[in-house]
């Protein structure tokens, strides 16, 4: 085991992006040639190609999947790991995002994707650390300039009140104050949302298919019924994502052929108990009945047997990972990634190179796709219909609006003046006679 860990970070060192190969051995083969190919071309003064992914700093070829693991962790919330969320973005220019986490919409934005293209969800279910930063994907990113509605695929539920279609509209009701309190103010095209619920029944049924790009979905086991997960196809790649699942027959069949098939792997189930605090009773319910256990995550792969497996829904820590990677061990020992947040997976036909992205954490609104506009008219009239909100209340009521102390005019107003004398174009303060 040992051994194997000092290779893979003398690839990661010296060789940048490598693909994977199946074997220890041809691992080894082509690190050898990839380290003579890159002694004959070392420079002073030239750049190497790097072992790190930058985002906004590489093309994707018109064939080319990249995966980014935007959370990878658990409903426990931790500053290392938001839950899970993992980015799709193909050469046809595409993007979709699997689960939204908790947490992960920081993630996201780390990346710094034009909002117009972050527009298409799809949750396979309705545990928190799985669409728990739908909200601020939202909201936030109709602030930061998405200029269209979101897209939101989600499963039924075993009645209608537990399916996405009612989470998503509860989720409105609760940004009821959130939204009257921007609507007229803003450019408001952005928070609008599109829900598209399926049958969770549906077994490899076909839930999206646009552009080229076909999205199905099947059953998971896990909680109570209403779980999937998805399986999506473009240009003879395949991308498997399971949502949180017990080993379940519909993963087995219609994972198969996978170039990246991601999976959830518990923590182990002793871990459960050092760490989680967890009795053993519960620790061996949750790690091995209501989700996966590293060794079942491992029989799963074993039978599936896709190009790269992936791991994810643990705490990737000094003292957990190499528990679940031995366990993972006793069942597969074809290719794999133990996720954690801003593992990268670019994929060809050819290849699959695994690395991690590096980042920036303070980050401001990534560029606008289209341009930017003013308020629409009716923005307000329409929301008061669809929400039952009256125009009148959508702004502060005259008690209010009577407590604005009004010795900071004199400041506010010199700062529209500076405005209208550098665009050259009049900005009247507000209430100041035409
Ligand atoms: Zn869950
Ligand atoms: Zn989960």
């Amino acid at each position: 085991m040992h051994g194997t860990i000092v290779l893979a970070t003398a690839a990661a060192l010296f060789m940048g992006s490598v693909p994977f190969a199946t074997s220890p051995t041809d691992r080894l083969l082509t690190m050898s040639r990839a380290h003579a190919q890159e002694a004959a071309e070392v420079s002073p003064v030239l750049a190497r190609p790097r072992d790190t992914y930058y985002p906004n700093s590489e093309d994707l070829a018109p064939d080319e999947m990249r995966v980014i693991a935007c959370g990878t962790g658990m409903p426990t919330t931790r500053a290392a790991q938001a839950a899970a969320c993992f980015l799709v973005e193909l050469g046809n220019g595409d993007k979709f995002l699997f689960d939204i986490g908790t947490g992960s919409a920081e993630r996201i934005s780390s990346l710094q994707i034009p909002y117009d293209y972050l527009d298409k969800v799809f949750i396979g279910h309705l545990h928190a650390d799985h669409f728990g930063s739908l909200g601020e994907l939202f909201i936030g990113g109709g602030i930061m300039g998405r200029q269209k509605p979101l897209r939101v695929w989600g499963p039924s539920g075993p009645v209608e009140e537990l399916g996405t279609a009612h989470a998503i509209e509860g989720m409105q009701q609760m940004y009821k104050w959130d939204l009257a309190g921007r609507v007229g103010m803003i450019d408001f095209r952005g928070f609008q949302l599109e829900v598209n619920e399926f049958d969770y029944k549906g077994e490899n049924a076909v839930i999206y298919d646009e552009n080229g790009v076909v999205i199905r979905s099947f059953p998971a086991i896990h909680a109570i019924d209403g779980p999937v997960s998805f399986s999506l196809e473009w240009e003879g790649l395949k991308f498997v994502y399971g949502s949180d699942s017990y080993p379940n027959k519909w993963f087995v069949e219609y994972a198969k052929d996978a170039d990246i098939a991601i999976h959830e792997c518990f923590i182990a189930v002793p871990d459960l108990v050092r760490k989680m605090r967890f009795t053993p009773e519960q620790a061996l319910t949750v790690g091995t009945q209501i989700h996966t256990a590293p060794e079942a995550f491992g029989k799963v792969m074993a039978e599936v047997q896709p190009r790269m497996a992936v791991a994810y829904h643990f705490f990737k820590d000094f003292d957990t990972t190499a528990e679940i990677n031995d366990r993972i061990r006793t069942t597969y020992d074809g290719p794999l990634s133990l996720a954690e947040d801003f593992m990268v997976w670019n994929v060809t036909k050819d290849d699959i190179t695994v690395r991690m992205a590096v980042v920036e954490e303070a980050t401001w609104a990534p560029p606008l796709t289209g341009e930017a506009q003013l308020p629409g008219e009716n923005d307000q009239k329409n929301f008061s219909e669809n929400t039952g909100v009256p125009v009148e209340q959508m702004t502060n009521s005259d008690f209010i609006a009577g407590g604005r102390w009004t010795p900071v005019d004199d400041v506010n107003r010199v700062i529209y003046e500076e405005a209208s004398e550098v665009i050259g174009r009049e900005f009247k303060y507000p209430g100041d006679a035409q």
